[in-house]
């Protein structure tokens, strides 16, 4: 048992002194949870992503970012007007999903590439046709076959895939092209970035920043909070100036009087960073004038107040005096942000993974359920593990069968197997039943996002693999000491575990 603070024997004032100073237990959607040891004591500097990190995007961003793409296509690529008719659905796709160029499918794979769930553009795949596609066929990331679905950007690309998919097939032509899902899927590329690249989709956010990015007036305080008296935060975006100035500017400036500006909060700030390539390149920083400008100025130390862009992560540290594992970074992408930095340098990671929120509210309404399933989960490992032994002893027990005693006990046996195969049965119907009632509340098509059924799934595995901590959203920061102690969950393999769970 853990001994337990009792102020009861306290006078009222003492009491009531150390109520205001005990903060109130964290509820679990806005914890930091995570896998590997931190103390942020020892952390100098903690760097913030911008867009889906500090910035939270709502869901008019993507309905917009959907409608952009889709004109661009009809203006530029042939597509017929006809594919605005259906409307964005936002809760088709889920982060972590496996594109099959060549295909038209969508799938999910767990963290073995194993695929347990596929559409080919709206239809689901029947189970069989899943299996024959890609048993024999391991989804390899690093084959142009395939993309995957790891920014909140791609979500809204993943339904236009898929619409556009479904599009092509209801058309009656005489011959295929086999490369025409991939053409689809270049073209939505090509579109997209040709919107980002020209600023089309930024020039709109900007005019109504309001619609599109969430103010969340906790900001403020929760980068102070971890802040502490001793650390420096940084902001490292590849937006670029205009926009980054827009955005920081909506989210924290008139939130606090002893900092009117954004650039208050952060000791360096640069834009335009061009991650994943800033961990491993060569570039240098330049400071921007007031007009975003590059100048010529060569930069010996980053100053408060003004905005850098490029450079590389060893000038970088340099520039900013904090090195390797004292540097804590805050991002959105598994790729960009936190696979890079942990490949490419010692930095430490925070992903910030806002579906969490959702999950972990699911997963409370369903708790009396999950229990059930672990329970029967072991139970079908104990009678897995009896049927296996209880029919080996009646094979063996048949082979002797020239005696009486052996026959009748191989009857006796072999009348328990079929009773422990009945128990069985119904176990796994049970199972069956249960899990489509919890993935009932998830993604209908995709099912939730860190589990691909039993296993953890690709993105699952990713987060666990490369991010030290993640949480919801950089406000529940808040509820961190700058010198908390962040302790990992024991990990154990398989043999380690002294009894079965
Ligand atoms: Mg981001």
């Amino acid at each position: 048992m853990v001994p337990l603070l009792d102020p009861s024997p306290l006078p009222e004032a003492a009491r009531a002194l150390i109520a205001d100073l005990v903060a109130p237990s964290v509820p679990r959607h806005q914890q930091v949870f995570v896998n590997r040891n931190l103390r942020l004591g020892g952390i100098e500097a903690i760097g913030f992503d911008m867009d889906y990190t500090i910035a939270e995007y709502t869901p008019a961003m993507e309905t917009l970012q959907v409608r952009m793409t889709l004109e661009r296509l009809i203006a530029t690529a042939g597509y017929p007007k006809a594919v605005l008719e259906r409307p964005y659905d936002p809760a088709f796709a889920i982060r972590g999903l496996v594109i099959d160029k060549q295909l038209g499918n969508i799938l999910k794979a767990d963290a073995h590439r194993h695929i347990s769930r596929g559409l080919h553009g709206f239809r689901q795949l029947p189970k069989e046709e899943r299996r024959a596609l890609y048993r024999t066929e391991r989804v390899s990331m690093r084959s142009d076959r395939y993309a995957l679905v790891d920014t909140a950007f791609a979500v809204p690309e993943t339904w236009l895939f898929a619409h556009l998919v479904d599009l092509e097939d209801s058309r009656r032509r005489p011959r295929r092209d086999p490369a025409r899902y991939r053409r689809i899927y270049d073209d939505i590329r090509v579109a997209i970035d040709t919107i980002h690249a020209d600023e089309t989709l930024k020039t709109v956010i900007r005019a109504d920043i309001g619609t599109y990015i969430r103010r969340d007036p906790a900001l403020a305080d929760a980068l102070l909070r971890v802040q502490g008296e001793t650390k420096r935060l940084f902001l490292l975006t590849n937006s670029l100036g205009n926009y980054t100035e827009a955005v920081m500017r909506h989210l924290l400036d008139g939130l606090r009087q002893d900092r009117p500006s954004w650039r208050d909060y952060f000791a360096a700030v640069v834009v335009g960073a061009r991650k994943p390539s800033f961990f491993s390149s060569t570039d240098h920083t330049v400071a921007l004038d007031d007009a975003f400008r590059p100048t010529k100025k060569r930069v010996r130390a980053f100053e408060r107040g003004t905005l850098y862009q490029g450079g590389h992560r060893a000038e970088f540290e340099q520039l900013l005096g904090a090195h390797g594992d004292r540097i804590l970074y805050v991002g959105d992408h598994i790729y960009g942000d936190i696979l890079r930095s942990k490949t490419h340098s010692a930095w430490r990671t925070l992903m910030i993974v806002p579906e969490l929120e959702a999950e972990l509210a699911r997963f409370d309404d369903a708790a009396d359920a999950v229990r059930r399933r672990d329970a029967l989960d072991a139970r079908r490992r104990t009678l897995d593990a009896e049927l296996h032994r209880h029919e080996e002893l009646a094979t063996e027990l048949e082979a002797r069968g020239h005696t009486q005693a052996a026959c009748e006990a191989a009857v006796h046996v072999r009348e328990h197997v079929v009773a422990l195969r009945e128990a069985l049965r119904s176990t796994l119907a049970e199972i069956f039943t249960l899990n489509e009632t919890l993935y009932a509340g998830f993604n209908p098509h995709f099912g939730m996002l860190f589990k691909a059924h039993d296993e953890h799934s690709l993105i699952g595995e990713q987060i666990e693999d490369y991010a030290c901590l993640y949480t919801s959203r950089v406000a529940n920061l808040v509820h961190v000491s700058p010198v908390q102690y962040f302790r990992a969950p024991r990990d154990l393999l398989p043999h380690e575990l002294t009894h079965e769970p």
